[in-house]
């Protein structure tokens, strides 16, 4: 499944070991050829030197004996001593062995003079001799042309060396010299200790060839150990680490995928059935993908998909629509049945806008949220026109707040049941020099992941704590799920808490699941920080069927704020009412208690009282207003 394990310093390593691989190869080969070469070089050099002695000493028998030279020999003893003479003036320490030979009637070989260094081995006329290998002999008879053969060992090289005395076009003779070369005894003697060291080299050079391929697969293989997921046989987010510096944003465009509903297929059929659509939707993703995109799963049933060289949004749209059709228009086979399952994604197609990777894919995820929101199985794609123009907008945002136009607006929250005003949520609103006001949905997406955002978020939390000293009132602050992920702004939030301790259980931070919670640990770890400080954690714009709703109630908030569009169609939708009631449900089994928000007529507020909901806000209960607006009123009494 596993499209290309692409690590860089595994590359590296093979390219390494691949040099060392053919260095050895080079420097075997090299050395052998080097030293037959020698060889040749030496037989070439010794062979023309004998050639010479020969056609001198076949001149000179030719003019003792001008015909018939055998029957000669036989008949002259004299012709045989100069002959054998004439021989014995070439037999030297290398020319161990200089004589004649012919080939008598009976086909056999017998001396006719022989003129060796040693008298005592001389072969007699007529004598008998028994060639070692015929086959050199028959091809001089044959091709009438000097021919040699050579025996070698490791300390010797012999060349006998025929020459064929011809007359009238018939080998009458054939001249034979044993050589034994001395040179070679010295070069091999010279040699010996190099070649030792070389066969060392080669040796020792095969063993770390060895031991680094053996290193290199168990490297490999605990490389695929640690970069590949097991249930899905998809690359994990270790291997994101690992290949994140070699990612190039420019390149490609980065999209995140996540199963529609997955919790409830895990619910109802068990977690088995559940890791089998995991399994097949991995495939599937694979299957519908390119060789050279990457798929990570990114956490349970997320994945992060790399499109490379893929930015232009026509074929990112038809690619991720392609990709969704893939799993939802077949159903995916298990042991309880078919299923149909359905993804959504969220594509950011120029990642390079982020500056950093961590940023990239949070706008991926952003997407994924909208898509999530917007009804499931469908794919966003972040909007070319986010990126532009925000430049200019960021700076004039940047001056606001340094210049404090940055003000927070407080809007009273109202116990049902007591008809009392019990807190006041923070709520950001900026008036540029021209007096026009912004909100916070014209500024935030602007500024979000910039310094500006962690700026705008400390100021807005020194504006809740003065009010909360001032009056003596409850306050809220808003924050992402995105700010906890961020180590320094969660760290600023901390501190600022810190410092106004013995008021922190006058704050409730309300937190917005902007993004999926993957770091589920983390988030739980940083959430009880906040509680144990005695800050109060409300979920904002609660529907029970957002992405994370199970992780967020897991936390144990103290409050649940329902998400207005479940308010605004309370009078009108059945089916609110059912949400509603189920969400009620829910606090009450939790202990949790609950805010109905977009609070806007005496009906709905009518209606809310029948229901068990602790709290209400909205423009029927009070609009946001300053804190030092006459209109302000920190407690109001006449809702009852
Ligand atoms: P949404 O459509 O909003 O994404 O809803 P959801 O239910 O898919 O999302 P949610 O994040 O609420 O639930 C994800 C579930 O995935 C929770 C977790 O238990 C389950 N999960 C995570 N990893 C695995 C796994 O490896 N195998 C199985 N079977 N389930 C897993
Ligand atoms: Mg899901
Ligand atoms: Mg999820």
């Amino acid at each position: 499944m596993i499209k290309n394990l692409k690590i860089p310093i595994v590359r590296f390593y093979i390219l390494i070991l691949s040099i060392i691989t053919i260095g050895v190869i080079w420097l075997f080969i090299n050395s052998i050829i080097t030293i037959n070469k020698m060889d040749d070089e030496i037989i070439k050099i010794e062979t023309i030197h004998a050639k010479n002695f020969a056609q001198n000493i076949q001149q000179y028998i030719k003019k003792l004996s001008p015909s018939n030279l055998v029957n000669s020999i036989k008949k002259s003893k004299n012709l045989q001593n100069n002959i054998t003479n004439a021989l014995t003036l070439f037999s030297d320490k290398q020319y161990k062995y200089v004589y004649l030979i012919y080939l008598s009637r009976n086909k056999t070989f017998r001396y006719l003079c022989d003129g060796s260094k040693q008298i005592n081995q001389r072969g007699e006329l007529n004598q008998k001799f028994e060639p070692e290998s015929k086959k050199i002999w028959k091809k001089l008879l044959k091709y009438k042309k000097p021919a040699y053969t050579i025996q070698k060992n490791i300390s010797s090289l012999w060349i006998t060396y025929l020459y064929p005395i011809m007359y009238k076009d018939k080998v009458s003779a054939i001249l034979v010299f044993d050589i034994s070369i001395s040179e070679y005894k010295n070069l091999i003697q010279i040699l010996k200790p190099v070649y030792s060291l070389l066969i060392l080299i080669t040796i020792l050079l095969i063993f770390i060839l060895l031991f680094s391929f053996f290193q290199t697969f168990a490297f490999l293989r605990q490389k695929k150990k640690t970069n590949i997921d097991a249930l899905t046989h998809l690359f994990n987010r270790s291997y994101l680490n690992e290949i994140k510096k070699n990612i190039n944003l420019s390149q490609c465009a980065i999209a995140m995928a996540d199963i529609d509903h997955f919790k409830k297929i895990n619910d109802n059929f068990g977690h088995d059935i559940g890791d089998t659509v995991l399994e097949t939707i991995a495939k599937r993703l694979v299957s519908a993908t390119r060789t050279y995109d990457i798929i990570i799963r990114y956490g349970g049933e997320e994945f992060l998909i790399f499109f490379k060289k893929q930015t232009d949004i026509k074929t990112l749209r038809e690619v991720s629509n392609r990709i969704l059709k893939t799993i939802s228009d077949q159903p995916i086979r298990t042991e309880n049945g078919d299923l149909q399952v359905t993804l959504s994604m969220g594509i950011n197609p120029m990642p390079s806008m982020d500056k950093t990777l961590h940023n990239a894919i949070i706008n991926a995820d952003k997407m994924l949220y909208v898509a999530k929101t917007n009804g499931r199985n469908k794919v966003v794609i972040l909007n070319e026109n986010t990126y532009c123009n925000d430049s200019l907008i960021l700076e004039n945002i940047d001056t606001d707040i340094k210049e404090n136009r940055l003000k927070a607006y407080f809007q009273p929250i109202l116990d049902i049941k007591t008809g009392k005003i019990v807190k006041y949520e923070a709520l950001a609103r900026i008036t540029d020099k021209n007096d026009n006001l912004y909100l916070p949905s014209q500024f935030l997406p602007i500024i979000k992941d910039t310094s500006i955002y962690e700026t705008l978020t400390k100021d807005m939390f020194m504006q809740a704590f003065r009010a909360i000293k001032k009056h003596n009132i409850h306050a809220s602050v808003n924050i992402n799920v995105s700010d906890l992920s961020n180590n320094s702004i969660f760290t600023m939030i901390k501190e600022l808490i810190q410092k106004n301790i013995q008021f922190a259980n006058m704050l409730t931070i309300e937190l917005f699941a902007d993004i999926q919670i993957r770091e589920i640990e983390e988030f739980k770890t940083k959430i009880n920080i906040l509680k144990y400080m005695k800050v109060k954690i409300a979920i904002d714009d609660f529907t029970d069927d957002k992405p994370n709703s199970n992780h967020l109630i897991n936390i144990k908030p103290d409050i649940l704020k329902i998400d207005g569009s479940i308010i605004k169609k309370l009078l009108t939708d059945e089916n609110a009412r059912t949400i509603l009631k189920e969400i009620i449900n829910t606090c009450e089994s939790y202990n949790i208690e609950s805010i109905a928000e977009f609070v806007e007529s005496r009906e709905i507020f009518d209606l809310l009282k029948k229901y068990n909901i602790k709290m209400a806000q909205g423009f029927y209960i009070g609009k946001p207003l300053k804190i030092d607006s006459r209109k302000f009123l920190p407690k109001i009494l006449f809702f009852k």
